[in-house]
């Protein structure tokens, strides 16, 4: 059970060296290495992610990744800039599902902008395509306009695409993982408008006759985002594309309060995956010790459950977790009155504690 350890840059060094204790708390074997990605790899090497991290990556049974970024590379041409390695990482494992669970632990609902009675105890899970989309969809670029209303004019232009096995296999993983929770998938599109969501809607809804015992409703985007404040515990599993999934699960993020309670993974068609937090490096409170660890500890939990098959281990993490908050620890991001306010190292050895 190999580990490819990767930090990167900012809080992702504090945050990362608490998971790996956590992980090293559990009495496994595991292997770990550490290797550069981000600004830290542009420094040593001249490259956000040089050949040999790659490679430790793509040989590893999973990766545990912190976060890139720092605004002094913000001049860099786009290529040497940090959050490249994230997408060299992707494209390199072959990483097309990307998992954001949204869970707010009843003992944090004050955190949340929303009204505790509507977000306490929410769980859902987005579930979000990676490699397709407007993101990638070529032709793209810049250009005279060929014809409209402003022809002759620059216009600037990107394309949305969808192939089948695409979606079918995005399907595949939704249903299956609702299969794991309460059985109810949420497919969010925009199929009165695109052809493209049309397709998807219509793939989706092929897919959902091998998983008759899953329920399948569709949704268009502009509503799913209105539901997702309104009614959010109403979700189960929302199965979407790059960019929908993109958006929606940030705003699911935030109805959680904190963005430092937040674990993600992305998962190619071996089971081969890339944990990490939903947040990025934190520039502004990077080296201070108050980074919030348990997104990353909550992401070595994903780890254990979806790559390296540890159902067991996972739960324990997630149950020491709970522990420690119902205990009343808390970082300065989800601090709130009557609690006792701890930093990054603190929350990690309490953690380590309840296990
Ligand atoms: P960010 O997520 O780093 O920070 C947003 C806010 O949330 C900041 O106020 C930060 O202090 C706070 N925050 C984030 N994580 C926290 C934690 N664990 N505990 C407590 N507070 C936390 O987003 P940003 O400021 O927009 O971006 C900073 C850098 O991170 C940029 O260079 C950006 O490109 C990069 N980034 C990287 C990733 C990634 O590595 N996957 C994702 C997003 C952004």
């Amino acid at each position: 059970m190999k580990i490819a350890v990767l930090p990167g840059d900012g809080i992702g060094t504090e945050i990362v060296a608490e998971a790996v204790k956590v992980l090293n708390a559990l009495g496994e074997r595991f292997e770990l290495e550490f290797a550069d990605v981000g600004g830290a790899a542009y420094e040593k090497h001249g490259h956000p992610l040089p050949a040999a991290t790659l490679k430790l990556a793509q040989d590893a049974d999973a990766v545990l990744f912190g976060a890139v970024g720092d605004w002094k590379y913000d001049k860099l041409e786009r290529a040497l800039r940090p959050e490249q390695a994230i997408l060299g990482l992707r494209k390199g494992l072959g990483l097309f599902a990307n998992f954001r669970p949204a869970i707010l632990y009843p003992e944090l609902a004050a955190a949340s902008t929303l009204k505790p009675e509507v977000v306490s105890g929410l769980d859902l899970l987005i579930v979000r395509e990676l490699t397709g989309d407007i993101y990638f969809g070529l032709p793209r670029g810049r250009r005279a306009a060929p014809d409209g209303p402003f022809a002759g004019q620059p216009e600037a232009f990107d394309t949305m695409r969808y192939s089948k096995p695409e979606i079918e296999r995005i399907a595949h993983v939704a249903f299956l993982a609702a299969r794991k929770r309460r059985k109810r998938v949420t497919s969010v599109d925009k199929a009165n408008v695109l052809e493209t969501f049309q397709f998807w809607k219509d793939v989706i809804t092929e897919v959902h006759a091998q998983y008759r015992d899953v329920e399948l409703e569709h949704m268009y985007v502009d509503n799913a985002a209105m539901q997702l404040v309104r009614a959010p515990k109403n979700f189960d599993v929302i199965v979407t594309g790059n960019m929908f999934g993109d958006i929606l699960s940030d705003e699911a993020a935030m109805l959680t309060g904190s963005i430092g309670m937040l674990p993600s993974a992305s998962l190619n068609e071996r089971n081969q995956g890339l944990y990490e937090p939903s947040h990025g490096s934190a520039p502004d409170i990077a080296g201070k010790g108050v980074a919030n660890p348990l997104a990353t500890i909550l992401s070595a939990a994903m780890l254990l459950r979806y790559s390296l098959n540890r159902a067991q281990q996972a739960d324990r993490i997630e149950a020491a977790v709970k522990r420690v908050l119902a205990d009343g620890l808390r970082t300065p991001d989800i601090w709130s009155e009557g609690t006792q306010m701890v930093g990054t190292k603190e929350m990690g050895d309490a953690v380590v504690a309840a296990l």
